[in-house]
C-alpha cells in the first residue's frame, strides 16, 4: 500500500477543531450543539495555557481597541522604563514587521470610532452567552461584579474620565467614583487608588473552572478531544499530525498566538503577560480591578485572588523577567504582606494579538476556518466567538454581523 494512503485516515468527526483553549472549546461546543460531530485536537494538556491563568474579566468596558491614537508614543516612552506595563522587543522577522506596520496603520481616531459599536455589541452578546451557559450549569464562577478601572494620578484620572465618556456615549452604564465612592464600592481595598471608573456591565469568571466546565459539557455530549497532539499543517479537508493525516469536511484553527504557524497569512503576534495567584484573604475586595498606571489587574475568584499584568511583544520567550513582574508582586504583597515570592509560581501566557484589535473569525479557504486573535479579551469573547464560528460553518444566522472579523480584512495593507 502506498505510504500516503496508509497514513490518511478519515476522522469519525465532520469538523476538526485545533486548539483546546477557551476559543477552541467554545467553538467545539457550539458546533456540536449545531448538530456537527467534532474532534478537538490540542498541543497542550487540558486546562493549560493562556486561557487558564488569566484575569478572568468579562469586559464590555473594553470598547476601545489597543490600536488607538497615542499608543505608539506612549509605548515609545515606556521603552525607557524596565518595569513598564508595555514592552516591545524589535524583531527582525517579516511577520513581526508586517504586524507592527498594520498596527500602526490602525492607531487612528477613525478606527477607534469604528470599533466602539462593534466591540460593544460583540461583548454584550458574549455576556448573554455566559448567562445562558450559567443557567444550564453554574459551575465556572460567573459573577456580575462590574469592573473598576482605578487610578492615583491626575493624568490617569483625566484619561479614564475621557474613556468613561466614550463608553457612556456608546450606551454603557458607567459611574465615576471619587476616593470615598471607591472605598464604599470596594471594601477591603489596600491599593493606593484615589478614584475609579466603575463599569457595571462587566463581570468575572474563574478561567480554570471555565475550561473544565466547557470541556465537560463538550465531552459529556459525545465530543472527542485529544490533548498533547501537535498539528503540523492544515489543508482543505485535512490536518497533518506526525505520521498521520486526519480528514474532515471542515477544519477550524483556534490555536491562539500559534495560529500563524498553521495559517501564515493570519497576522497575530504573541503578547506575553504574567499572573500570580494567592489564597484569598478573609477580607478581599470583591470587584475586579485594573490599576491603570501600572496596568496591574486584581480579580477575586472562588477561593483565590489573582494579580496579573504586562503586555510584552517579544515573541515566544521562555524566561520570566523578574523586573516585569515586580509591579504585580508589589500589589499582591499588599494583600499578603508575608508573601514568599521565591516560592510563588509565576504563570505566563501569550495573548493572541491582532493588529487592529478585532479577532479573526471566518473562512480562510475551502473547508478551512479560523477563530483566533482575541488579544486581551479571549475569555470575555469566547461564547460569542464560538457561536459566530459555528453559525458561519453551518450557514445559520450569526449572532453579530461577521464582516468586521473577516480573516482577509487586512490583506490590502
Ligand atoms: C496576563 C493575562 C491576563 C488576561 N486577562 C484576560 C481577562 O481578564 N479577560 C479576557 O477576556 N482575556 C484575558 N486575557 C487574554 C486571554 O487569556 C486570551 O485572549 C485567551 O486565552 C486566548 O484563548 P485562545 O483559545 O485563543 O488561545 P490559547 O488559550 O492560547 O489556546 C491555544 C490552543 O491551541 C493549541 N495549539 C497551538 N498550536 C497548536 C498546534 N499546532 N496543534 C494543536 N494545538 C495547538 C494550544 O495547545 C492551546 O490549546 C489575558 C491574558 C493574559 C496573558
Amino acid at each position: 500500500m502506498p505510504e500516503a494512503a496508509a497514513s490518511r485516515s478519515p476522522s469519525r468527526a465532520d469538523v476538526i477543531v485545533i486548539g483546546g483553549g477557551v476559543i477552541g472549546l467554545t467553538t467545539a461546543l457550539y458546533l456540536q450543539r449545531a448538530g456537527r460531530s467534532v474532534l478537538l485536537l490540542a498541543a497542550s494538556e487540558a486546562g493549560e495555557g493562556t486561557s487558564a491563568g488569566n484575569a478572568g474579566m468579562i469586559v464590555p468596558s473594553h470598547v476601545m481597541p489597543l490600536s488607538a491614537p497615542g499608543v505608539i508614543s506612549q509605548g515609545l516612552r515606556w521603552l525607557t522604563r524596565r518595569d513598564a506595563p508595555f514592552h516591545l522587543k524589535p524583531q527582525l522577522n517579516l511577520a513581526f514587521i508586517r504586524w507592527l506596520w498594520q498596527f500602526r496603520a490602525h492607531c487612528t481616531a477613525a478606527h477607534v470610532e469604528r470599533c466602539i459599536p462593534i466591540l460593544r455589541d460583540l461583548s454584550l452578546a458574549s455576556v448573554e452567552g455566559f448567562d445562558d451557559l450559567a443557567a444550564e450549569s453554574d459551575d465556572f464562577g460567573l459573577a456580575h461584579t462590574g469592573l473598576l478601572m482605578a487610578y492615583h494620578t491626575s493624568a490617569m484620572e483625566d484619561a479614564m474620565g475621557h474613556e468613561a465618556e466614550v463608553a457612556q456615549r456608546a450606551g454603557l452604564d458607567v459611574r465615576v467614583l471619587d476616593s470615598a465612592g471607591l472605598q464604599a464600592e470596594q471594601p477591603h481595598l489596600r491599593s493606593r487608588a484615589t478614584g475609579a471608573v466603575l463599569y457595571t456591565q462587566d463581570a468575572r469568571v474563574d478561567p480554570d473552572l471555565l475550561l473544565g466546565s466547557l470541556r465537560r459539557r463538550f465531552e459529556e455530549a459525545g465530543g472527542e478531544a485529544r490533548y498533547n497532539v501537535t498539528v503540523s499543517g492544515v489543508e482543505s479537508g485535512q490536518v497533518m499530525l506526525s505520521g498521520e493525516a486526519l480528514c474532515a469536511q471542515d477544519i477550524v484553527v483556534c490555536a491562539g498566538a500559534w495560529t500563524p504557524r498553521l495559517l501564515p497569512r493570519i497576522s497575530i503576534q504573541p503578547a506575553r503577560g504574567y499572573s500570580v495567584t494567592i489564597r484569598s484573604p478573609a477580607e478581599s475586595p470583591p470587584i475586579p480591578m485594573i490599576l491603570m498606571e501600572d496596568r496591574v489587574t486584581m480579580t477575586l475568584m472562588p477561593g483565590k485572588l489573582r494579580f496579573g499584568g504586562t503586555l510584552s511583544l517579544s515573541g515566544f520567550a521562555t524566561k520570566v523577567d523578574p523586573v516585569r513582574i515586580r509591579p504585580i508582586l508589589d500589589e499582591a504583597r499588599r494583600y499578603e504582606p508575608d508573601l514568599n515570592t521565591d516560592a510563588l509560581p509565576v504563570w505566563s501566557g501569550y495573548r493572541p494579538a491582532s493588529p487592529d484589535g478585532l479577532p479573526f473569525v471566518g473562512r480562510v479557504a475551502e473547508g478551512v476556518w479560523v477563530n483566533a486573535g482575541h488579544g486581551m479579551m479571549g475569555v470575555s469573547l469566547a461564547p460569542v466567538s464560538g457561536m459566530l464560528m459555528s453559525a458561519l460553518v453551518t450557514g445559520t444566522e450569526p449572532p453579530v454581523p461577521p464582516a468586521p472579523f473577516a480573516p482577509d480584512r487586512l490583506r490590502a495593507r
